[in-house]
Parts: structure tokens; sequence; C-alpha cells
């Protein structure tokens, strides 16, 4: 079966691109118009499998409310007026040069929001343009969620770049770590078939989930409650453990890494004692999870976004890697691995870590991400270098990232505002211009974020399903048009090799794909059964994807690492002032409240608020422990007030006792009031607002949201959710 042209009726194979389990779709098309999103039973990656935000996507691409022609402000924020492309990109054109002519690249800023890294259009082409014009004041979600993680690759591996996934197919102990997997459906994880998988698992051995939630995962699953922000003592200890008993893998640590003597006598204090006065888990508990642990030959720790969020998350990120290598499950079947990317041999994995010298101090800078209460400073802190302009793709930063009103004072005050967006939302109601771009339905792809991150191979071509509706964009058109009329022409460098197109002044960022994947040194069967590297050519004719391979190679995990020694650092010196931090860290005092995010399942931040059959179920409310609520005087659905030193909100109450003592929990993404109907008449609080600006990992630069010290007060005699 070949590539259908949009347009063309029939079913049409694709992919969803929400989030990162790039589960496989079939669009129903007839007039043009998709009709009908379902599961793609032929697609051997997801198999059928198919989240409800994935066929609720209908509602996003033809939502009245989206932005299908490009916006110039007129008056207050959210006061727009049609205008025309050229219009818009000519405008946009002499503003950002007269910025540029007047103070520099510097005075520039770019925001790439979480959906720029889920298609190629933008994760490709947004580079090449900052790059160009020298803009290296680029910010996103990351220092939200991951930038920990980055800093630990880059730590441990030599690249912020290299992230290592759990070979959960041969997995027989799976351990979870602020990661409610079956709700993510996966994160620094492709992996579709996730439930089947953790299934399995639990079948032949344990799925042990660390959480200061009940979440859905760990409901399913073995929990073990922990205090929100406290997982650094509990995987220090840990790794305690394992060196006092003498279960590190020595040999393998001599052969194979530095450093590790510095971490066996970084971690020495920490005993599983005084770890259990801190995370709540009892000393007997954690010293028996390392036992069993380093005992499992096919064992693995795995942790994701509650490990990015908190005041250690650098270290944190930096243990689970170490308890990984240092029990010997480091590129091994089951264990801590480098995912096999059919881009592999084309791409370059530099250090991707450096402190920037900016004019308000040395600042991290993880995989060119800046901390996110820079950019508010720095808008609005006035002299030389200050940010005039901001380009802003696909993020919500008012909802999703700290700074609350003080944001909202800082976008509204810059000389130059770019969104390229779906939506009139909470951020970009302050832009100059909102630029309107396709969804993943309307434009051709590959799911590459996702490529190093499969736990099985795989990768799938989709050409666009149904043309671009109403004057939507794909973002490259965007940059490079902007690019044009700034008379400039995008080229792509990746690592020593420069991507440009001599034939058209015109950035392909599928070209440079189809460059990629055939530098990448895989080579498949095509139908005829005749060997060939891999390329767009041939993905087309396997419009359901085609698996690279059964399992991960994973003893290649080594010859990975980036570092010049080949070898795995276990300590840095930049760890040090940490794990000083830590050690003065005191254990939480009776009556603290610390405050943490959750995901839900029908949500994905902000961006799908604005479909009914989406939100129609979502009441946010504060989850809280019963012997909490009870020492507030709180009942169930009450209203109340939660504040911290940088905001307050007031929402109601679920007393429940899925949730530990000592914390309170609200899902981000909330609190709209955009362009977005829908959106805006859900209840909910925008929680982001008792973030602070300063970060909470200072080394990563990470915003702290998972630990925020809160107080909670009963406001009104209310028992119904009515916010
Ligand atoms: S799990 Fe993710 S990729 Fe799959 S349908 Fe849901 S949102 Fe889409």
């Amino acid at each position: 079966m070949s590539q259908q042209s949009p347009h063309e009726d029939g079913r049409r194979a694709t992919f969803c691109r929400i989030c990162e389990s790039f589960c496989g779709l079939e669009a129903e098309v007839s007039g043009g118009r998709i009709r009908a999103l379902l599961p793609d039973g032929a697609n051997p990656h997801s198999q059928g499998q198919l989240c409800p935000k994935g066929t609720s996507f209908l509602d996003v691409l033809y939502d009245p409310d989206r932005v299908l022609t490009p916006l110039r402000r007129t008056g207050g924020p959210g006061e727009f007026t049609p205008v025309s492309w050229d219009e818009a990109l000519a405008d946009i054109a002499d503003r950002l040069a007269s910025v540029l002519r007047r103070d520099g690249a510097d005075a520039i800023a770019a925001y790439l929001g979480n959906p720029n890294w889920f298609g190629v259009s933008a994760a490709m082409s947004s580079q090449p343009f900052l790059a160009h014009f020298g803009v290296w004041k680029t910010f996103s979600s990351v220092t939200q969620d991951a930038a920990a993680r980055l800093l630990a690759s880059h730590i441990l591996y030599g690249s912020a770049f290299r992230m290592p996934i759990p070979d959960l197919p041969r997995c027989d102990f799976l351990l979870a770590i602020g990661a409610n997997m079956l709700v993510s459906h996966g994160s620094v994880l492709t992996a579709p078939l996730l439930r089947e998988d953790l299934d399995a698992i639990a079948a032949r051995g344990r799925v042990v989930v660390v959480d200061p939630r009940r979440t859905e995962t760990a409901g399913r699953y073995e929990h073990i409650f922990v205090r929100p922000d406290t997982d650094a003592w509990l995987l220090g200890a840990m790794l305690n453990v394992i060196f006092q008993e003498g279960l590190a893998q020595l040999q393998g640590l001599a052969q194979s890494t530095v450093g590790w003597e510095q971490l066996r006598d970084a971690v020495q204090f920490l005993t599983p004692d005084i770890a259990s006065d801190h995370c709540g888990i009892p000393a007997a508990q954690i010293a028996d999870l390392a036992r069993t642990f380093a005992h499992t030959p096919r064992a693995v720790a795995y942790g994701r976004t509650g490990t990015c969020r908190g005041r250690f998350s650098t270290l944190i990120n930096v243990f689970i890697c170490a308890l990984n290598i240092v029990a010997g499950k480091f590129a091994v079947p089951g264990g801590w691995v480098f995912g096999d990317s059919p881009l592999e041999g084309a791409m370059p994995f530099p250090s991707g870590f450096e402190f920037r010298e900016t004019r308000l101090g040395a600042k991290p800078y993880v995989g060119n991400n800046l901390p996110f209460g820079f950019l508010i400073d720095d808008i609005l802190t006035d002299g030389p270098g200050r940010t005039r302009a901001l380009i802003v793709a696909s993020g919500n930063m008012v909802l999703t990232a700290p700074g609350g009103r003080e944001l909202e004072q800082a976008l509204d005050s810059l000389d130059v505002f770019v969104s390229l967006d779906l939506y009139v939302t909470e951020t970009n109601r302050f832009a100059d211009y909102i630029l309107p771009c396709t969804t993943f339905l309307e434009r051709e792809d590959i799911p590459l974020t996702g490529l190093a991150h499969m736990i099985r191979p795989f990768i799938q071509y989709s050409d666009k399903v149904i043309a671009a509706v109403g004057e939507a964009r794909d973002e490259h058109d965007v940059w490079n048009e902007l690019a044009a009329k700034l008379h400039a022409h995008l080229c792509a460098e990746i690592g020593n090799s420069r991507y440009c197109h001599a034939s058209a002044p015109h950035f392909e960022p599928m070209a440079v794909m189809d460059a990629l994947l055939r530098g990448g040194g895989v080579k498949v069967r095509d139908p005829a059964g005749v060997e060939q590297p891999l390329s767009i050519e041939l993905l087309k004719r396997y419009p359901h994807g085609l698996t690279l391979a059964d399992n991960l190679t994973c003893s290649n995990s080594w010859s990975k690492i980036s570092h010049e020694d080949g070898r795995a650092h276990l300590w840095n010196a930049l760890l040090d002032p940490e794990l000083e931090r830590m050690r003065a860290t005191p254990v939480a005092g009776p009556g603290e409240l610390r405050l943490f995010g959750r995901r839900a399942p029908l949500s994905i931040n902000s961006w799908m608020h604005n479909s009914s059959r989406l939100v129609k179920s979502q009441f946010p409310s504060l989850m809280m422990n019963s012997a909490d609520a009870d020492a507030r005087g709180i009942l169930d659905g009450q209203r109340v007030e939660v504040c911290s030193i940088s905001g307050s909100m007031q929402v109601s109450v679920t007393v429940s006792d899925e949730i530990i003592a000592g914390a309170v929990c609200y899902p981000h993404g909330w609190g709209h009031r955009g362009g977005w109907q829908r959106a805006n008449a859900t209840q909910g609080a925008n929680v982001n607002e008792l973030a602070s600006k300063t970060p909470g990992d200072m080394l990563s630069g990470s915003t702290l949201l998972d630990g925020i010290a809160v107080t909670v007060r009963r406001i009104a005699e209310e028992s119904a959710r009515t916010g």
C-alpha cells in the first residue's frame, strides 16, 4: 500500500504525536475532511493501542476556537484582528530587524514548548533560524521537567542528549520513581504497549512504584509511599547499602567507570535510618529494596518527571543512573540501556551543558535551555542586552512555568512578541502576532523524538493526512518565510555536516531527515527483500511502520558513552555543593505541607483543554490526606486557600488517603482565560502561580514544582466542588 495524497478519500495510516508513545492511528477521510480517528491494528508498534486523547484530536483539528489565520494585536491582551501572512511576516521581520540593528541578538529570546519536539517540522527548523541570527537565549519546558535528567546524562555519559531507557520487555524488577507511567504513557521512553509490558513484568517479577500518591500506576502494582522531594535520600541510601554490603559490581566499576569511589564516599553518610527520617520509608524497607534490586539479575531503576522538579533533581538523576551501573544493570538485557536509534550513526552527541555568562550572572545552560526565571528577570531588568523580542513556539508558559503575574507583566512589556500556536492562549494573548500552525494530521513526519527511546526499535513515516485547515502553515514554512524576509537562507548544521538546499532557498526538514536516515548506517529489506539503507522513500512503502529489531541490542550501550575515556563518570565535582546542601537540609517538621503535581489521564499540560470530550469529566482539586484535613478542620469538597511564598490559589479539596500525609497535590495547566471558550469554562486554578522563578535545583536551573512549601486554610463552608 503506498501513501495516498492529502484529500484522497479512504482510510489513511498515520500516527499520533501528542505524546511520546507515537501510537498508530487510522484516519477516516472523506471529502477532504477527517471523519474519525481510529486505532491502527496493523501498526506493529502500538498494535491498536490508543488513549482517548488520540481519538479526541479531531476536537483540536476542527475546533472553532482554533487560530486559522494570522492575528495582529490591536488593543489590550487578547484583542486581535486577522491579517494576511504577508502583512504579518513583513511587519514581524521589520520589527526583529530593528531589534537586531539596535541591540543585537542578545535582545532576542525564544521559548520552544513541549509539542516542538513531537514533529520534524518544528524540531528541525527552529534551531537553524535561531542559530542563523545568533539567538542563544533559548528556553523551554525542559527546565520544568527534564533539565536534571539531561544534566545527569552530561555528567554520567558525556552528553546531555544521551538518555538511557529501561529495557522493559526483558526486565523482571522495575523500580519506578516519580513516574506515573500508565498515565504519562512513558516519558523519555517510547513504549505504546506500556500496560502490557508492565503487566508482564509484574507477572514474572515485580513492578515497584515509589510515589507520594497512589497513582494509577502505583495502584495497579506495588506501591511505596514517599514524601515529596525526598527521593535523593532514598536513592542515596540504596546506593550506600549496595556499597556497604558488598553488592556493588566492583570489577565492572573499576574497568568501565571513573568516580565510583567518590560516589561511594559521598553516600556513606546516608544510612537507611537517616534516609527514613527524610523520606518516610522504613529503614528496613529501604535496605531490603536495595538488596532485592541488586540481587535481581534483570532489574532496572527508572525515574521521570517527579524526579526532575525538586530541590535535588540533578543528584536524584545521577543516583538513578549510578544505582543501575553500580548494581550491574547497565548495558544488559532487562536493564538500563541506550536505545538503538536509526539516526545513531548520523547524529552528534555534544556535551550539552555549560555555565553561560549572562548580564545577570552565570546561568546553567542545559541542552540549550536557560532557567525559565532568567527570562522574566532579563525582560524586566533594564540595561544593555536586555531581551526585547520573544518568539514562542507552542508554549503556554503562563500556565506551565513559574512567575505568575510577573511573567505576564514581562510578556506585556516586550517590543516584539510573536507566537506560533493553535489557539489564543493565556500566554500569547500578550503577543503582537499569533501565527497559526498545522496540527500533526496536516503535516508529514517521522517519530523523531522517540527514535532513541523505543524499547522495540521502530520507525514510521506519515504523509500529511489532509491539507492544512484554513491558513495554517507548517512551522518550518513559518521559520523559512521569516528568514527569507530577513534576507537569510536557513541551513542545518548537524555534526560536521551542513544541510542546505542549493536548488531552492527553502529549508526542508524532511529532506534533512532523509539524509540523516541514509547516513545512519541502518539497512533494512524493502518489500521485495532487497537490502537498502533506510530512507523516507523506503518508509513510504510501509505505511503502518517498520519494526527495525525485536529487541534492543543493550550490550552496545558502553560504546555509546560520549566521554573521551569511554567510561561512565559516577561523580563530578559539580555535585559536591549539592551534596552539602542536601546534608544541611532538615527533616520536614510536623504540620508542614509540601505541594506536588499530578498528571490526569485526559490532560496533556494545558493544550487539549478545549476538547469537550476530554474536559467534561475533569474537576481539578487539591488532594489532601485525611489526617492533614482533620488537623485543619477541612472537609471533602470545601474551598481552601493554598499559599506559598510566591503566590496563592483558591481551590476545592478532595480528602483522600491516596496521598501521603504532609503533602498536597494539584494538576497543572488549569486556570484558563485565553481565547478558548471551552477551556475558559473549566474549573481549576493555575498551580504554577505558587512556584518561584528562582530555580529549586540550582545546578540544572530546574523549577521547584514538586515539594513547594505551602499552607492550606479553609475559606468557606461549601461542600460542592465548584473550583
Ligand atoms: S498514548 Fe500518546 S501517542 Fe498514544 S494515543 Fe494517547 S496521546 Fe496519542
